[in-house]
């Protein structure tokens, strides 16, 4: 190797014919999954190093060996092609791990026909797996040039040669971990994390410590590999990072697996994890011809029984040779990966968070080498790209599916997804029509693909019986998200049964994990009745939202809409909210490079205004930090972000991103409907100051008419001065989901504490009070958190003497039926015992039985006490 500081030659480590890499016929070579590079096809049976280095890694079987090189270049000879099945057979090392050769000396000798006979090809790749900041010369040598042994065969250039200099290679950073997730390390996080290694440039590898499988190290760059480990909660965990950025990438990755993930749609909370749901379910005494399942999404429902068995695409068996067979499939491959990206762009801009985090999931996961190379052993043994492809995911489905953890069979219906859709791209036939099946009716599956329940959806299913699947999978958040009912995890016995049943009207009861595929005419009618009540009540809700919600004794609370951006606004004007109690704007800066101008941001607040039809709209401004985070804002690690700079604190860091929001939203036309408000405020100075930058601007741009400018309530010291906020704000809106947890000192995002951070705690109630007495006389209050639209924390909270609410927007119409039933003066009366009481459980207690027994007494409620529950 000539090693001048500009360049690095490597030789040809064997005489040869020159194949270009992307006309290596193995995939994962020619995508170039592994790095660039040049392959021979070798003349000789001595494979010699390409250049001067330290010998990395020699594979047990001889066939590869890694060489890095002083500078950190890593170089990967890979001696012909599914050579590992030869297990070493003609093949001697002539060199060992921590060797140092120069260029030009033996690595290893060949036996050309013992491997000819025993591998697919003798083409040897040559392969820069770490190019540590430098950078590939187009390769002058032309498919089919015969080299000779030593003479120049690539050219490298030191791109960024000065800085590797000095660190040979990069540095390499190590960190111990126990993993933090709930779900274990799936294919999210796992695709995360691959995110993670490019962004830094770093390559990463995950140790999992204590295992003592030899499988129990995986790079990064597969999400099968990290899958493989079977990395559940708990797990003892190193991370290896070696490039410039290795510090930074391991304190993302940490960050990544040491945050318990919030789960968008949160699983009912009865079922705590799939086995012991299960155990559960089937402990009870099921009665003659139940099934048990695992809640997915809770709900009741009604219909046929119809087993939904949709065919997969046909493809050819027998392929026309590798050759032709290996681009065919990357092309496939590389046309679902820009569907996928392109689901997952549209999905991000209509707020749909939990379809494209799976798009992205699943995208991820196609590039997985893993996967592409067992596709390859099969193009090699004559397979078709289509049927190569489905058999590959069929070994690795069965793989996870035997592997016995609940996680990772959670995790075969992404796979059969993939399946479904590559072969769909590689099929001559005309796309097969979804199996038909009436609206209403019951779908029995083995799976269901995450595509799959999209597609059915939109045909209005009653409800989803699987034999499959688990409560994290992505059907099971897909089918929360949509309200339908759906029990998983319930073995073969569910296809067994409907050969036995007739399936006319059986009972899905999503709410005990039972289907009752023969129910007797009683059970059904009883069931009807309840669901038909429940539609009626809906109904009637619906019917009714366009009104106002006026509590028994005469009260008018205004019930508003939580939203993500103009999209939604559309939801929340339709579902009949009385305006937008929360407008959360950070969700128009996420998913970017970088934040959005003056003139996106206007576009977007101006559209959610035109939406509400001049009903106010209260837009927050940013709230960033600890849980939420930009990829563009990098913000120091503290050890306690969410006690750190967020929310209203940042603009003494980042005054720019508030004077930009500030500019579009008072560049708005409608200006008497919009109210801004800020997050996080813990007194009343950080309101002044943004008054006054707000009055600075609206003067400069000779503005008459101002926006209402309020504050949120989150923190206990802006509950317990809320009288002096209440001074400088137009009005207060309480975010009861950060209040209860800086109330409680209970992480919002911690699991283990989900069940008790609860917002019927008497102290977060006290702190609701002392903010609505703060603010009395001077400013409304409203609450925008998630309790406003819980069914028994939204009567008290009224009663608290909340002006407000704000609340999904698809539950506008039920909470507003259920304030018409209430007399607040009278549960304000319980207010005094209801404080006094030990600790959110009992609240809950007191209430639901105060409620239920208002609702069943509707006209003497006023006379109801606690002592009489
Ligand atoms: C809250 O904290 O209650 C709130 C509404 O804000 P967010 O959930 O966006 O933090
Ligand atoms: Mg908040």
């Amino acid at each position: 190797m000539s090693d001048s500081s500009q360049t690095l030659t490597l030789l040809a480590p064997v005489a040869g014919v020159v194949v270009p890499l992307s006309a290596v016929p193995d995939p994962v070579f020619a995508g170039q999954a592994l790095g660039e590079g040049i392959a021979l096809d070798p003349l000789g049976e001595c494979l010699h190093a390409p250049c001067d280095g330290e010998v990395v890694q020699c594979a047990r079987t001889h066939h590869a060996l890694t060489l890095k090189t002083a500078a950190g270049v890593e170089l990967l000879l890979h001696l012909g092609l599914d050579t590992v099945e030869l297990q070493g057979q003609g093949i001697e090392p002539l060199v060992a791990v921590g060797d140092r050769v120069r260029a030009g000396d033996p690595l290893c000798r060949f036996d050309a026909d013992a491997l000819a006979r025993g591998a697919s090809a003798l083409i040897t790749p040559l392969v820069i797996t770490e190019a540590a900041g430098w950078r590939l010369r187009e390769p002058s040598l032309a498919a089919g040039v015969r080299v000779a042994l030593g003479e120049p065969l690539l050219v490298l250039e030191a791109a960024v040669a000065e800085c590797h200099k000095t660190v040979a290679g990069g540095p390499e950073a190590e960190r111990r971990l126990t993993l933090a997730l709930a779900a274990g390390l799936h294919a999210r996080p796992a695709a995360r994390l691959r995110a993670i290694a490019r962004e830094h440039g770093v390559s990463l590898t995950l140790d999992h410590e204590g295992a003592d499988s030899p499988s129990a190290s995986a790079s990064a760059d597969s999400l099968s590999a990290l899958m493989n480990l079977g990395l559940t909660e708990g797990a003892a965990l190193r991370l290896t990072a070696r490039g410039e950025h290795a510090e930074a990438a391991l304190d993302d990755a940490e960050a990544l697996l040491t945050t318990p993930e919030a789960e968008p749609h949160p699983a009912p909370k009865p079922q705590a994890t799939p086995n012991e749901a299960l155990g559960e379910a089937l402990g009870e005494v099921l009665e003659e011809g139940e099934l048990a399942g695992l809640v997915a999404s809770p709900g009741l429902a009604l219909g046929p029984l119809v087993h939904y068995r949709p065919p997969l695409p046909t493809v050819s068996h027998d392929g026309e040779g590798e050759v032709v067979e290996a681009p065919r499939l990357t092309q496939a491959l590389a046309r679902v990966g820009e569907a996928l990206a392109r689901d997952e762009a549209e999905a991000t801009r209509s707020g749909q968070t939990a379809e494209a985090e799976i798009f992205a999931a699943h995208g991820a996961w196609l590039a997985d080498p893993d996967l592409v190379a067992a596709a390859g052993e099969r193009l090699r043994a004559g397979r078709g790209a289509g049927q190569a492809w489905r058999e590959a995911l069929d070994a690795e489905a069965e793989r996870l599916e035997a592997t016995g953890n609940a996680l990772l069979a959670a995790r075969v219906a992404d796979l059969r997804d993939l399946q479904r859709r590559v072969m769909a791209e590689l099929s001559d036939a005309a796309e097969a029509a979804l199996p038909e099946f009436p609206e209403g009716a019951l779908l029995v599956a083995e799976e269901l693909t995450p595509s799959e329940l999209v597609a059915v959806a939109a045909r209005r299913p009653a409800g989803l019986c699987l034999a499959g699947g688990g409560t994290t999978s992505h059907v099971a958040i897909l089918a929360r998200a949509r309200g339908i009912p759906c029990l998983v995890a319930m073995g073969p016995a569910l296809l067994a049964a409907l050969d036995d049943v007739p399936s006319e009207a059986a009972i899905l009861d999503a709410e005990r994990g039972r289907l009752v595929p023969a129910p007797s005419e009683a059970r059904v009618a009883e069931v009807a009745a309840r669901i038909a009540a429940r539609r009626r009540e809906a109904e009637a809700a619906r019917a009714a939202a366009f009104e106002p919600a006026i509590t028994r004794d005469g009260r008018e609370v205004e019930v508003c809409a939580n939203i993500g951006g103009a999209e939604e606004a559309r939801l929340a004007a339709e579902a009949g909210a009385d305006g937008v109690g929360l407008l959360r704007s950070e969700f128009l800066f996420l998913e970017r490079d970088s934040a959005p101008d003056e003139a996106t941001q206007r576009g977007e607040y101006q559209a959610a205004l035109a939406a509400l039809g001049g009903k106010p709209v209260i837009i927050r401004t940013l709230d960033i930090g600890a849980d939420k985070q930009l990829p563009y804002l990098r913000l120091p690690a503290v050890p306690n972000p969410a006690l750190g700079v967020r929310g209203a604190r940042l603009w003494a860091s980042h005054p720019e991103l508030l004077e930009t929001q500030l500019r579009a939203l008072l560049g708005v036309t409608r200006l008497d409907a919009l109210h801004i408000m800020l997050p996080m405020v813990s007194e009343a100075g950080e309101l002044r100051q943004v008054r006054q930058r707000l009055e600075a601007i609206a003067s400069e741009m000779g503005l008459e008419v101002r926006p209402r400018l309020g504050a949120m309530i989150e923190v206990p010291s802006a509950a317990l001065c809320a009288a002096s906020l209440a001074a400088e704000a137009d009005f207060l809106s309480i975010g009861t989901n950060d209040l209860t947890q800086y109330t409680l000192a209970m992480d919002r995002e911690d699991p283990a504490l989900t069940a008790r951070a609860d917002v019927l705690h008497p102290a977060v109630l006290w702190l609701i009070q002392a903010t609505v007495e703060g603010a009395k006389g001077r400013c409304p209050v409203g609450v925008c958190g998630a309790a406003a639209g819980d069914d028994l924390a939204a009567p008290l909270l009224v009663a608290l003497g909340v002006d407000e609410l704000s609340v999904e927007p698809a539950r506008v119409p039920a909470v507003k039926a259920a304030l018409r039933r209430l007399d607040a003066a009278a549960l304000a009366a319980e207010l005094p015992e209801l404080l006094a009481l030990d600790d959110a459980a009992a609240v809950r207690e007191r209430l639901t039985a105060w409620l239920a027994r208002a609702d069943a007494t509707p006209d003497t409620t006023t006379t109801t006490t606690l002592e009489r529950c």
